[in-house]
């Protein structure tokens, strides 16, 4: 099978699907697609071992639509929604982050949540990575897990990133995680195993 995730991207309201993008995903996918909605604001997709699937994400891309890989690569950002609108909540940073690290292979599936204020309404303390635009700064956190019974909130690795400086941190920790990181070792593992201290050492370098 081939299998692929679709997104519509973010925007101030959130991740938003036009009725056009749906339609034109349906006629595209045909009857035989296999979709499932993840808890990650990305539509995973299954097509038959001989679709075209290029022609597909290309139809899929002409109507704005995202496309990303599915395994172990970092995922698009989850968001909040903006509420308090673009420029105030950091969409244009986010945007830029998420074009940086989107798709990059990793151990694991890694997943990167960004939110707008300290309400962290995207729930930012359960991802791999947590980032909180804090007034005119970002505090990331690291480590936290929503899964199995042995779920966990991530820990404040660096409060007070200036946005210049945020695409470096990130990549910093994806850089640690490629390679160090076991195959199928999930990141919040990772930093148990290397510890906080370890991974904080390792980021601060770039600021
Ligand atoms: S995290 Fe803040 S900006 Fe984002 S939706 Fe929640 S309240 Fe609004």
């Amino acid at each position: 099978m081939k299998l692929f995730a679709v997104t519509p991207g973010f925007e101030v309201g959130g991740s938003i699907f036009k009725p056009e993008q749906l339609s034109v995903l349906g006629n595209v996918l045909g009857d035989k697609a296999r979709i499932e909605l993840t808890n990650f604001q990305q539509l995973y997709v299954e097509l038959d071992e001989d679709s075209d699937v290029e022609m597909v994400k290309e139809k899929l891309k002409s109507v704005g639509l995202q496309i990303y890989p599915v395994g172990s690569y970092v995922k698009s950002l989850k968001t909040c929604s903006f509420c308090q609108g673009a420029e105030v909540e950091g969409l244009p940073t986010a945007l830029a982050l998420n074009d940086a690290v989107a798709g990059q292979e990793v151990p694991a599936p890694m997943h990167i949540a960004y939110t707008g204020c300290t309400n962290a309404c995207g729930e930012p303390l359960l991802q791999d990575i947590g980032i909180v635009k804090n007034k005119e700064v970002f505090d990331v956190y690291v480590g936290g897990n929503p899964k199995t019974l042995k779920a966990q909130v991530g820990e404040l690795l660096i409060a007070g990133v200036p946005e210049n400086k945020l695409n470096d941190v990130v990549q910093q920790l994806i850089n640690l995680y490629k390679e160090n990181g076991k195959k199928r070792e999930k990141f919040s593992k990772f930093v148990g195993r290397i510890t906080i201290d370890k991974v904080r050492e390792n980021a601060q370098i770039v600021l």
